[in-house]
């Protein structure tokens, strides 16, 4: 099996690059947003209580995402692999992730980075709320808040994955058609 991690701050194209790679690999795209996101909409007492930190800007406790992708893991089956896209966002959770792909003999293959700066990702969300309706996209303090807690919790991850030798990066500035190229020609390499 492969794992794949796409990495990236808010708003960097994550959720968009990964519809085609799924396709493209034989894929399970793996989205913690998104699987938060249905325990939400479900009501379920994890959704209410990720509800008011999601909104916040603030991450849910790595314990209930590191739940959900075992989970995922042992349901997810007929695949080449996993694309996880927004996991892992804390060195915590990269060190869970990396013992239970142990425990099955596995590793992360590979770290397909999406780098674009700040004042670009505030431009994508405020973008994006137009149209998806996200509660966490519609207010600045929360994206202010979102874009902090990238550069706190989640940005160390890069030299995490690095010294795995694992990390490659590519720059999220350009079309959703080029930033897609760039991606491809990366992920052909494994
Ligand atoms: P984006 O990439 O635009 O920030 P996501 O859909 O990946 O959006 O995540 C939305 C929110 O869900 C995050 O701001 C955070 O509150 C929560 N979340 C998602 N994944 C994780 C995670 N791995 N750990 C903690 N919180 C998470």
């Amino acid at each position: 099996m492969k794992y794949y991690i796409l990495f990236g701050p808010p708003g960097a194209g994550k959720g968009t690059q990964a519809s085609s790679m799924v396709e493209k690999y034989n894929l399970c795209h793996l989205s913690t947003g998104e699987l938060l996101r249905k325990e939400i909409a479900a009501g379920s007492s994890l959704g209410i209580k990720a509800k008011s930190l999601i909104d916040a800007g603030e991450l849910v406790p790595d314990e209930i995402v590191e739940d959900m992708i075992k989970n995922e893991f042992e349901t997810v089956k007929d695949v080449d692999g996993f694309l996880l896209d927004g996991f892992p966002r804390t060195i915590a959770q990269a060190e869970a992730l990396d013992k239970i792909l142990a425990a099955k003999n596995e590793k992360v293959t590979s770290v397909i980075s999406i780098m674009i700066p700040d004042e670009l990702i505030k431009e994508r969300i405020k973008h994006r709320a137009a149209i998806e309706g996200r509660a966490d996209d519609a207010k600045d303090s929360t994206i202010n808040n979102r874009i902090k807690t990238y550069h706190e919790k989640t940005e160390p991850l890069i030299s995490f994955y690095k010294k795995a030798q694992a990390y490659k990066e590519v720059d999220g500035t350009g079309s959703i058609e080029g930033v897609r190229e760039k991606v491809n020609a990366l992920m052909d390499k494994f």
